[in-house]
């Protein structure tokens, strides 16, 4: 993951005008002036795709960088890893089988079906409990 690229100052300034000094993890403010440190996190992780522009960063307070965020997409970033391992496995026992891989079969559609007193329904319920028949 040496691909991400290290935000100027500027950049940093910009980043956090953007999001009025608040620390979108905790919520509070951002305070540099008062020693505050700030770290650029990638709200999807580069290591899940998620791309090293502008759109993908913002600011956040060190701490809820490293002691929130980081846990989570560590969590993230391993459940893909398991899936992709996976995907891989079930491809090679196909292969081995001969079988091509096959794309799932699009799931049938679940009949739709109107929720009882939903508005699809024929039938409507009355805040008073009565029942009564829907439409013209
Ligand atoms: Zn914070």
């Amino acid at each position: 993951m040496n691909d991400r690229r290290s935000i100027s100052p500027l950049q940093m300034r910009g980043l956090l005008h953007r999001q009025k000094n608040i620390c979108p993890i905790c919520g509070q403010v951002i305070n540099l002036a008062r020693g505050d440190k700030v770290h650029v996190d990638h709200v999807i992780p580069l290591a899940l795709g998620g791309a090293d522009t502008w759109d993908n960063m913002t600011a956040t307070h060190d701490h809820c960088h490293v002691e929130v965020k980081t846990p989570l997409d560590r969590k993230d970033i391993a459940r893909a890893k398991r899936l992709a391992k996976k995907m891989a496995e079930h491809a090679e026992r196909m292969a081995a089988k001969g079988q091509p891989i096959t794309e799932a079969k699009p799931r049938r559609k679940i009949a739709s079906r109107a929720l009882p007193g939903g508005r699809g329904d024929t039938l409507k319920k009355k805040l008073t409990g009565q029942t009564e028949r829907r439409g013209p």
